[in-house]
């Protein structure tokens, strides 16, 4: 087993009334949990690809055989979202982002409050399932960007990096908000970890590679 579920950073509980504690059992124990396992299964019968990372697998398309190359990509994309995710939020998460990352929030949005509207609208508009992003491209000028993703393609797959992150899947939210995606996006911003979100734009670095020495802890494999 070369990739390895990560463990959620607080309870199931920890996040409630924003996200119930059953929403957070399966996500993790059997959506996360299911594309770890997917991923692996496939590895075992194209060797040539075991030791290989996810990051790895999910920024070189072309060298997966093509007949496993869709599956690779939908199970290491959702490995790699999911981890990122978890972390995304905290119980003791919400409040304003601080230091350069709030700085290049006012410069790039013209506010914390025009940010987060357009965030959570760009994540109500996605079309069935998917991720909406807050990113930035590589190089010292380049300004933070909110993208969307289906299914669990990821913006790095694009020479993006990911800051901050949000799963608009119904299994992210449908327990407790049924239909109501757009008010699961306003009430996440309780959860939300600005400090986690500032450590990613901190540690940036010139490529994808060089910015995931960051995550290397959390994300097994
Ligand atoms: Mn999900």
């Amino acid at each position: 087993m070369q990739h390895v579920l990560p463990s959620l950073p607080y309870r199931y509980a920890a996040l409630t009334p924003t996200i119930d504690a059953r929403t957070m059992t399966l996500h993790h124990d059997v959506h996360h949990v299911g594309y770890v396992t997917a991923l692996n299964d496939i590895l075992e019968r194209v060797p040539e690809l075991v030791g290989r990372t996810a990051l790895w697998l999910l920024l070189h398309p072309d060298k997966i055989p093509k007949p496993v190359r869709t599956a690779v990509r939908n199970n290491a994309g959702g490995h790699i979202n999911h981890s990122l995710f978890w972390r995304a939020m905290s119980p003791q998460g919400g409040g304003v982002p601080s230091g350069s990352l709030a700085k290049a929030i006012d410069r790039d949005f013209g506010s914390f409050e025009e940010f987060k509207d357009k965030f959570a609208a760009a994540g109500g508009k996605v079309f069935g399932s998917g991720w909406v992003w807050l990113v930035r491209e590589y190089g010292r000028d380049a300004k933070l960007a909110i993208v969307t993703t289906a299914g669990h393609e990821n913006p790095l797959e694009d020479g993006k990096y990911p800051i901050l992150l949000n799963d608009v899947w119904e299994h992210a939210y449908y327990l407790g908000y049924e239909s109501r995606r757009s008010q699961y996006l306003k009430e996440w911003w309780k959860l939300t970890d600005w400090n986690e979100a500032s450590r990613r734009f901190e540690h940036m670095g010139d490529t994808a590679e060089d910015s995931w020495d960051v995550e290397r802890e959390s994300i097994s494999g």
